[in-house]
């Protein structure tokens, strides 16, 4: 496949992806922790309206130790322009980030990981246990600065290895490489949450959902569950 095609195809993916989880914006001046409760929102809803309860909750609010210690009722109250609508679950959400922050760091804030290596920076938003892999690739890219080299979760190769996009590599270097041809900078953000996301979630290392998948249609591997098109085979 030339690198053209190959560009062509991945932005189709993308496209893709988009559907299911929502299109990625990604808000470079706020701090880290506003950052990723704004990705948190985002699961689901219209960015738009991910960034206005965002602005909401920061404008009625001190800080985020007073959304932590306030009630979900509080909460929805305040975000009621928004529509009932998910409203729970995304205060359920952002309440679980706060306290399990809290509870691992004592903190309302997520600056103190530009103090920390990489590895110890992954291993703390892992833990916090609340924000799934793409979410933390994409703070964990933030915070190394845009010199950094492009990371290469396991679920996102996964996936675009079993369509076909970049063929089978056995290292991150190998993987970074091919990745690092086809994956424009202004993509990269998307790229690495929507892919992660979906690699997390629906293209699974065992049992890939390819019943439930939007890229099915244009994916080469052939264990597609419930369709016909293709015998076992990895
Ligand atoms: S069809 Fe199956 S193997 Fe292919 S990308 Fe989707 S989940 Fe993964």
């Amino acid at each position: 496949m030339s690198e053209a095609v190959a560009r062509a195809k991945l932005s189709e993916v993308l496209r893709a992806l988009e559907k299911p989880y929502g299109k990625v914006i990604v808000l470079p001046e706020e701090p880290t922790l506003d950052h990723a409760l704004f990705l948190l929102l985002r699961e689901g809803w219209d960015y738009r309206k991910a960034q206005r309860a965002l602005r909401i909750l920061q404008k009625e609010f001190v800080d985020w130790n007073e959304v932590r210690v306030s009630s979900p009722a509080e909460l929805k109250s305040v975000l009621k322009e928004l529509g009932d609508k998910d409203l729970d679950v995304k205060v359920e959400k952002l309440r679980a980030l706060l306290a399990s922050l809290w509870k691992e760091r004592n903190a309302t804030a997520l600056e103190f990981l530009r103090e920390m290596s990489p590895e110890t920076r992954h291993r703390l938003l892992s833990n916090l246990g609340v924000i799934h892999q793409g979410i933390v690739q994409v703070l964990l890219h933030g915070l190394a600065g845009p010199d950094a080299a492009l990371p290469v979760p396991q679920g996102a190769v996964r996936t675009l290895t079993r369509i076909g996009l970049i063929e089978r590599v056995h290292s991150d270097g190998a993987a970074r490489k091919v990745m690092e041809k086809l994956i424009d900078p202004e993509d990269l953000h998307a790229y690495l949450l929507l892919l992660t996301q979906h690699g997390e979630e629906i293209c699974q290392a065992k049992s890939p959902r390819c019943g439930d998948c939007v890229l099915v249609e244009m994916c080469k591997f052939k264990r597609k569950i419930g369709l016909k098109d293709g015998d076992a085979e990895e």
